[in-house]
């Protein structure tokens, strides 16, 4: 099979990310550090989320290109940071020294040629939804040739199975042309999930960020009332609503930017578009195009994001495009 090395290193990694994840979500946001609005176990979880993925595709990819989140210069000049770092890391990874988890953060990402192979890595993508103890996931995907051919979403807090919301959390992956799947965080046994075959969009669900000021709610809503949906919006942080529609707890995915100016990061997308392909949805932008992995950090060419079941994939763009000539 295709990638098989591949995913099984990306499943470890992403594996141990969200253990190292879920322990700072555990012990170090108290109602002390929301009330602050203290950022740093965010930082430190990120950083050290970043550590643990970018060491295991160090070992075993050591040649590939890696694109990740955060800058390790948020670490120069902070013995303190450092040390609260590495001992989450150590953790994961006993026997790693400074150096390596420093290098391992910094990435092999210098003069990277975005048409051929990279990988590409959000340590904690809703940063916010993790500080209010809500949805968060760890995000890895491989970008060949522009095609996203494996992605993995590790969601501690999106329960794997629906009537078990205090059970564990899900990971998500998927490799182009396999399918996709889940399996519960820390244990062995993998489903095959799809998309819902909602055909009539009164019916369906959709969901978007929970902070307006990554979406425009108000768009979303217009576009929601034309299509006929009357079910409230299913708002969760995170690349867990890539998750949702490919495992059909939504039939709808919608994300336009504020400002149209905005461009998306490779990071916040790349995986959850692979899942819900592979899972029989459809990802475009606003115009109907794919999404271009090839320009960069940033996916210049697109405004807008629509993931679908596919079925009503374009229903929901003529409502976007009505919209817009109103
Ligand atoms: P979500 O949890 O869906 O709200 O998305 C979280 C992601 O939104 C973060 O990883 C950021 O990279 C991204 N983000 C930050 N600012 C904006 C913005 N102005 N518009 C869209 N996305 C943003
Ligand atoms: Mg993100």
């Amino acid at each position: 099979m295709h990638y098989e090395h591949e995913l099984t290193v990306a499943l470890a990694a992403v594996e141990k990310a969200a253990v190292l994840c879920r322990q700072v979500q555990d012990t170090l946001i108290t109602d002390e550090t929301v009330i602050k609005k203290d950022k740093s176990p965010v930082t430190v979880a990120d950083l050290g989320s970043q550590a643990v993925i970018c060491l295991e595709l160090m070992q075993h990819f050591s040649t590939d290109a890696v694109v990740a989140e955060e800058d390790v210069d948020t670490l120069r000049d902070n013995p303190e940071l450092v040390r609260r770092v590495h001992a989450l890391v150590s953790a994961q990874n006993p026997d790693t020294t400074h150096a390596r988890m420093l290098d391992a953060i910094a990435c092999n990402n210098s003069g990277i040629d975005f048409t051929r192979r990279y990988w590409t890595v959000d340590p904690i993508d809703g940063t916010k939804g993790f500080l209010r103890g809500e949805q968060y996931a760890i995000a890895l995907a491989l970008v060949v040739q522009g095609q996203v051919v494996l992605g993995v979403l590790g969601c501690p807090n999106y329960a794997f199975e629906r009537a078990r919301p205090e059970g564990p959390g899900s990971l998500f992956y998927a490799v182009t042309g396999q399918g996709a799947f889940a399996r519960a965080l820390g244990e062995g046994t993998q489903q095959a999930i799809s998309t819902d075959s909602i055909s009539d969009c009164s019916r369906a669900t959709f969901c978007e960020s929970v902070e307006s000021a990554h979406a425009s709610h108000d768009e979303h809503a217009e576009i929601s009332r034309a299509l006929g949906i009357t079910a409230p919006p299913f708002r969760i942080d995170s690349q867990a609503k890539y998750a949702a529609v490919a495992r059909g707890d939504a039939s709808i995915y919608l994300r336009l930017p504020r400002s149209h100016s905005y461009r998306e990061k490779i990071w916040d997308h790349a995986a959850g578009v692979c899942i819900t392909g592979q899972a029989g949805g459809r990802v475009t932008d606003f115009s109907g195009n794919a999404l271009d992995f090839t320009c960069g950090e940033r996916l210049k060419n697109n405004v807008g994001i629509v993931a679908t079941n596919a079925i009503i994939h374009d229903q929901v763009l003529d409502a976007i495009k009505l919209r817009a000539h109103t």
